[in-house]
């Protein structure tokens, strides 16, 4: 098959072209043995073409999931289509460093990939080519994304002051305590706490010492609790905790711990070292509340005596 010389140079072209393309371009046999290696993969793997060629693919990168691979060269081959997978599937076929300036928080270089079969002259598929594209720009914008619409997710979860859960999150956990009761029976207690005497810690040393005692309750009620207990800032200086598996008694003891704890504490603010107590109130549930509400009510009451019988004490309903 003689070539014009318009038909050889036009080749001389074709071939500079996908020498310097920002594609990685891959032709290999069906034993997967190299027969094409450009510019790209060479510059990115630091593996020439002369050194690769004839190689099985496998024997020089064993990273490569071998089985994955050859089954879809398998179904290109067979079917005689193309196949294409994205990194969100799988973050890379070549274990290649991320060097793009701008996405340098990317440790490998995420790739695209697809597999198209090649024909011989009979017309069977008889070598596939690869065609490795680099997308660490869009994977790693992508993925910080999704990393800020969680950090939102949280936020909008969690009170800021304190970090704990805010009413609304909250409030629907103790709703879902109540009918897990209903349904299973489990014991389960609910506390309501509020500080004693706020106003004229706000009055005398001002709003923001204020803060830093909420988040000083905050943090010793944290400390004080289990993984699966949830605290929730109810309203200014008052919070709520849901304490599953825990009767009266139980939960009695955790909340004398966090009384006594907070009445030993003093909190360090920037205007003056603080002191101060809470009460707190505990209802654990039975059949009598009819909703969510009417137990927090109960707590609430508890919390209430607690605050009439003299303040800095846990009142059980
Ligand atoms: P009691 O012992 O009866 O609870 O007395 P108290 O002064 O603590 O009364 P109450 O619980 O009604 O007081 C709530 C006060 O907490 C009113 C408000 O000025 C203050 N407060 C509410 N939210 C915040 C907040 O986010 N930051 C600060 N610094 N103060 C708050
Ligand atoms: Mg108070
Ligand atoms: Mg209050």
């Amino acid at each position: 098959m003689a070539m014009t010389d318009f038909e050889a140079n036009s080749f001389h072209w074709l071939v500079d072209m996908l020498e310097s393309v920002e594609v990685g371009l891959v032709v290999l046999d069906l034993d997967f043995r190299v027969q094409a290696w450009n510019g790209f993969m060479e510059n990115h793997s630091g593996i020439t073409a002369s050194k690769i060629r004839d190689q099985v693919l496998f024997d020089v990168f064993p990273d490569i999931p071998k089985a994955w691979l050859a089954r879809k060269v398998d179904a290109v081959a067979l079917l005689n289509t193309r196949a294409f997978t994205s990194w969100e599937q799988r973050p890379y076929l070549f274990r290649f460093r991320n060097t793009r300036p701008i996405t340098g928080t990317e440790e490998y270089m995420f790739q695209n990939l697809t597999i198209s079969p090649l024909s011989g002259v009979t017309g069977e598929v008889e070598k596939v080519c690869l065609m490795v594209y680099d997308v660490t720009d869009i994977a790693s914008s992508k993925r910080a994304l999704e990393r800020a619409n969680e950090q939102l997710a949280t936020l909008s979860m969690t009170d800021r002051l304190t970090g704990l859960l805010n009413r609304g999150t909250w409030e629907n956990l103790v709703d879902a305590e109540f009918e897990r009761y209903r349904r299973y029976g489990h014991t389960t207690s609910l506390v309501m706490l509020d500080i004693d005497h706020f106003k004229p810690v706000n009055d005398s040393h001002g709003h923001l010492a204020g803060d830093e005692v909420i988040k000083h309750t905050a943090s010793i009620t944290r400390n004080a609790i289990r993984q699966s207990d949830s605290a929730g800032r109810y309203g200014g200086e008052e919070f709520g905790i849901i304490l599953p598996e825990t009767d009266a008694e139980g939960a009695r003891i955790i909340c004398e711990r966090i009384r006594e704890s907070i009445e030993l504490s003093v909190v360090e603010t920037s205007v003056a070292p603080i002191r101060y107590t809470i009460s707190i109130g505990i209802a654990q549930l039975t059949d009598e509340p009819e909703n969510y509400m009417q137990w927090m009510q109960l707590a609430d009451e508890a919390l209430y005596a607690a605050k009439e019988a003299g303040r800095n004490r846990v009142v059980v309903r």
